[in-house]
């Protein structure tokens, strides 16, 4: 959280035309300037946090609040099916802009894309002993 403000920051300062749909204290979300689907929005942290975990608690809970709040909100707007809600943690999932966003992308029926499964590579074999270690590494934090 240094350096210059993020792409994001400067749209919350106004600095940066966007159709900002959506702003509290923590949370703001406008439109994505190149949509995924009519209606594709941005819902962000105020504050330039750059992966999921940097976030505080109340912080996280304001965002998914008001993802929570919005989804229907777009899906109604662009008479859409469903929303796909998902986001690139880190460069190697495909963030670009280093601060934290949640993408809401609106679904229709037919409309040629997939589910969140499609967007990893090959598919691990993973053994029972890997499945377990795993598991354990996540339970325990280590
Ligand atoms: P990422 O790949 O980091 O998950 O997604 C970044 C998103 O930000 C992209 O969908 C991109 O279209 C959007 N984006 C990048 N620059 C701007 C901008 O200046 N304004 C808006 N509204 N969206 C932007």
């Amino acid at each position: 959280m240094s350096g210059d403000p993020t792409i994001f920051e400067q749209i919350i300062a106004g600095d940066i035309p966007a159709r900002i749909v959506y702003e509290t204290e923590t949370v703001a979300a406008f439109l994505d300037a190149n949509p995924l689907a009519p209606g594709h929005t941005l819902v962000v942290p105020k504050e330039p946090y750059e992966r999921l975990d940097e976030m505080p608690g109340d912080v996280a809970a304001d965002l998914w609040a008001a993802v929570q709040e919005l989804a229907p909100r777009i899906e109604a707007a662009v008479d859409a099916d469903a929303t796909t809600v998902g986001v690139n943690n880190g460069e190697a999932a495909g963030q670009e802009v280093p601060h934290v966003h949640v993408h809401v992308v609106p679904r229709f029926e037919g409309d040629g894309g997939g589910p969140i499964h499609a967007v990893a590579g090959d598919r691990p074999d993973l053994s029972e002993d890997e499945l377990d270690d795993i598991a354990d590494s996540i339970e325990s934090g280590e």
